[in-house]
């Protein structure tokens, strides 16, 4: 299927809440792991989301280049042009993306897709992340407002975070405190700030405990129930309806448990990323420790090229990348729910 248009974004969100599973939000940096991606999704017969975070951006632009936004877009309309391939709907989004970076991605991004709206092409992503957690809260949903209007006024879905995720992603390292959990009054200031979405649809990563990266179990305590009470609160304030449309950050390593409970309160994205990168490198790494003396020329020598052409244990990757996302699908109860 081609891209999820907002329409059927909207609609794939708001199947995903009603029947409690949740879409996996892989984050790609390549052909490579987005093709991988799209075959996972396929295999399971689930719609998904694919990210791409500024770091990601700027090395899909090559090293010499290093723009985030200009790799953004080589993925996004990599992506446009391969998904009429796979019998699923997926959704473009960019992840984590901090006030000072705003003018040289999100908004870059943003333009984009107008300019293609204005030529009657379709939007070049559907969903962004503006990440104000390093803000006070105030500062933090006075540039989400602003974003917001934006994003709806060309059919854009804005995440935000109130909270902090902690842990390291791209080199944005998040301290390990109390703010790690959201309190029901940073939520009811979202809701009052920027509406309950009914007006203009927004995410909203709320945090409770999550840590980016992989620790070893006990570093940090998750606590999902803080989303039960955050749900709570906006329910008793503005009605059912009102409830928001959760992300889940920073869940590797957490258990199956952990996650349902998380998606039982709302989360219907859930960002992957740690998981999938350790898959992709595991299978590589296993490539090569048995490929030893093919991959490298040893001792005069002349190696294997069937070893070393990268693309063999590029496939490879690519096949473990979607064995990855299958599982993920699986945990998030997304297998065959596919709106196709
Ligand atoms: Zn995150």
């Amino acid at each position: 299927m081609p891209i999820a248009n907002y329409e059927t974004y909207c609609k794939m969100i708001d199947r995903a809440k009603e029947r409690h599973f949740a879409y996996p939000a892989i984050n790609v940096s390549s052909l490579t792991t987005a093709n991988a991606v799209l075959r996972g999704l396929a295999e399971s017969k689930s719609d998904g989301i694919i990210q791409v975070s500024t770091g990601g951006g700027a090395f899909a632009s090559g090293s010499l280049v290093k723009d985030m936004a200009l790799g953004a877009i080589s993925i996004a309309e990599h992506v446009h042009r391969v998904a009429g391939r796979y019998p699923i709907f997926v959704a473009l989004h960019t992840d984590h993306c901090q006030a000072k970076a705003l003018d040289t991605y999100v908004i870059p991004l943003i333009q984009e897709t107008e300019r293609r709206r204005a030529a009657g092409l379709p939007n070049l992503f559907n969903s962004h992340m503006f990440d104000g957690s390093d803000l006070p809260l105030k500062e933090n949903l006075d540039i989400a407002a602003d974003l917001l209007d934006r994003c709806h006024r060309n059919e854009l879905i804005l995440e935000i975070e109130a909270g902090v995720v902690g842990g390291e992603e791209d080199g944005v390292k998040g301290e390990i405190s109390e703010k790690l959990y959201t309190t029901p009054e940073d939520t009811l200031a979202v809701a009052q700030r920027l509406g309950t979405g009914k007006k203009a649809r927004y995410l909203l990563a709320a945090t409770f405990g999550n840590v980016h990266g992989v620790y070893k179990p006990g570093h940090v305590k998750l606590r999902p129930s803080v989303l039960r009470e955050c749900q709570d609160a906006v329910e008793r304030e503005y009605g059912k309806e009102a409830r928001f449309d959760l992300v889940f950050h920073g869940g590797s390593g957490s258990t199956v448990e952990e996650i349902r409970e998380a998606v039982d309160y709302g989360v219907v994205k859930m960002n992957i990323d740690t998981d999938t990168q350790y898959a992709f490198t595991r299978a590589i790494a296993d490539h090569m420790f048995r490929n030893y003396s093919g991959v490298l020329k040893v001792d005069g020598e002349v190696g294997n090229k069937k070893n070393y052409d990268p693309r063999s244990y590029m496939t490879t990757a690519e096949a473990a990348l979607a064995e990855r996302v299958k599982q993920a699908v699986q945990e998030l109860r997304g297998a065959g729910t596919s709106l196709y």
